[in-house]
């Protein structure tokens, strides 16, 4: 499943072949994803400008002129590759394919059909259903050490539990979620309002690291989409924790194995040695 770090690879990667550049053309092959697409949804992207490209949580944001927004969700498989008109060729499970003014295509793909996309007028993205609950972006400046104390100590979850909750902070998902916490040395089972400011400043500090080291290497990635398969957001990442059950643990004198339990529903990898 895409997570933070590579939808902002896929907008990073869009950047030079959207903003500024107008939608000459929309084919849609289905109804809707995970939702209809909204009504008139071809009509309405024709001829638009893009003015930018946002992101907020995992939605890459398309802010058009006219006043309206588009919103676009990976969900679990969605994918995104850039290619020349001239040599653009449908595949299976293709389900909207957006033509510039530049003849450049960009197709989105999506084998499952969870992801989204829908028209938001810009002014009320913030009240829409999708974004209103959401709580700070990980890099926000405003989410500083004491901010962030004081929404765990609200939560009676564990922290590893608390770090998934959207309405706490978005995008920080079930990997870097452990990757964050085994950083930081703090035990995934422990209740989140046990932790102190300190902890607490660790912990951001250590989830803005992770994150920024995946983005980092995505962005490396970036240039290999100029090939002609052109696929954005899906690169490999070095894990600490995630996926090494029965490792040896790479903390600096630590002699212990990582571990693997399910939390709620979710595999949760950590070291049970230095992690307290
Ligand atoms: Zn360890």
């Amino acid at each position: 499943m895409p997570e933070l770090p590579e939808v902002e690879t896929v907008r990073r990667g869009l950047i030079p072949v959207l903003e500024g550049k107008i939608l000459r053309e929309t084919e849609v092959y289905r109804d809707g994803l995970r939702y209809p697409f909204p009504p008139l949804f071809r009509e309405r992207l024709k001829g638009r400008k893009i003015l930018n490209l946002t992101r907020r949580a995992k939605y890459l944001l398309l802010n058009l002129d006219e006043g309206y927004t588009l919103v676009i969700h990976l969900g679990m498989s969605g994918r995104i590759r850039i290619e020349d008109t001239v040599s653009f060729m449908l595949q299976k499970h293709d389900h909207v394919v957006f033509y510039s003014n530049e003849n450049k295509v960009i197709a989105y793909n999506d084998a499952r059909r969870f992801g989204l996309m829908d028209l938001v007028q810009t002014a009320h993205l913030t009240d829409h259903p999708l974004f209103r609950h959401l709580g700070p972006e990980p890099f926000d400046d405003n989410l500083t050490p004491t901010v962030f104390y004081e929404l765990l100590k609200k939560r009676q979850h564990s922290i590893k539990i608390a770090l998934l909750d959207q309405k706490l902070i978005v995008g920080v998902g079930n990997i870097y979620a452990s990757e964050a916490l085994w950083g930081s040395g703090i035990h995934p089972f422990r209740s989140s309002h046990s932790l102190t400011l300190k902890d607490a400043e660790n912990l951001l500090d250590h989830i803005r690291k992770v994150l920024q080291r995946a983005i980092m290497a995505g962005g490396s990635t970036l240039k290999d989409h100029q090939q002609p398969d052109g696929k954005l957001g899906y690169f490999q990442h070095q894990f600490a924790v995630y996926g090494r059950h029965l490792a040896d643990c790479t903390t600096e004198g630590c002699a212990g194995k990582i571990k693997k339990e399910i939390q709620a529903g979710r595999s949760t990898f950590y070291c049970d040695a230095c992690q307290k």
